[in-house]
């Protein structure tokens, strides 16, 4: 068996315990080199360190648009082993409870923007009556159940501000208005 010393440890080993240049009597072992990763990363100041993330990104990206479907599979086999591996999952479920507040502010946001389908879809209800805005369904909405109703002027009133919001929101960005028009 072929070996070489180290020129960092200084011990001897196989040639499988080190990269490439084997002719190269000179030579750093994997263990060594992993550990002078390690001082150098140690050693980055954060922007540095921000600027190589950055430069990785962008091989990543290069990749990605280069070769679609080599990364479409990649991803694939990514996800699933990652969904399999106990200590990504652990780790997952542990990222979960210590950002509770992350995930209520997110699990929030989506609320806030879809909260008539989470509404009906909380209590059960239709598409066909959120879509129609039934008046119970409106009366529910601003805050009042089967015993506290609102005045029927009010509850027509709120369900045209709903369907202009909705109106709003249904608009393609071509024949929205402008920023700032007065109308
Ligand atoms: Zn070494």
């Amino acid at each position: 068996m072929e070996t070489k010393t180290c020129c960092r440890c200084n011990e001897t080993k196989l040639l499988s315990d080190y990269y490439m240049s084997k002719n190269k009597r000179e030579g750093v072992c994997k263990a060594c080199r992993a550990q002078r990763r390690l001082e150098q990363c140690a050693a980055m100041t954060p922007e540095e360190k921000e600027a190589q993330l950055q430069r990785k990104r962008e091989v990543r990206r290069a990749y990605r648009k280069n070769n679609p479907e080599k990364f479409k599979q990649y991803s694939k086999n990514q996800s699933q082993s990652r969904s399999l591996n106990p200590i990504i999952k652990s780790r997952r479920n542990k990222y979960r409870a210590t950002n509770m507040d992350v995930e209520r502010k997110r699990s929030r946001a989506y609320y806030r923007k879809n909260k008539d389908s989470v509404l009906a879809y909380q209590r059960g209800w239709g598409k066909k009556r959120v879509d129609k805005l039934s008046l119970g369904y409106v009366n529910i909405l601003l805050g009042g159940n089967q015993h506290k109703k609102f005045p029927v002027e009010l509850l027509e009133a709120k369900r045209v501000q709903i369907q202009i919001r909705r109106a709003i929101r249904n608009m393609t960005p071509a024949n929205q208005a402008p920023q700032g028009a007065s109308t």
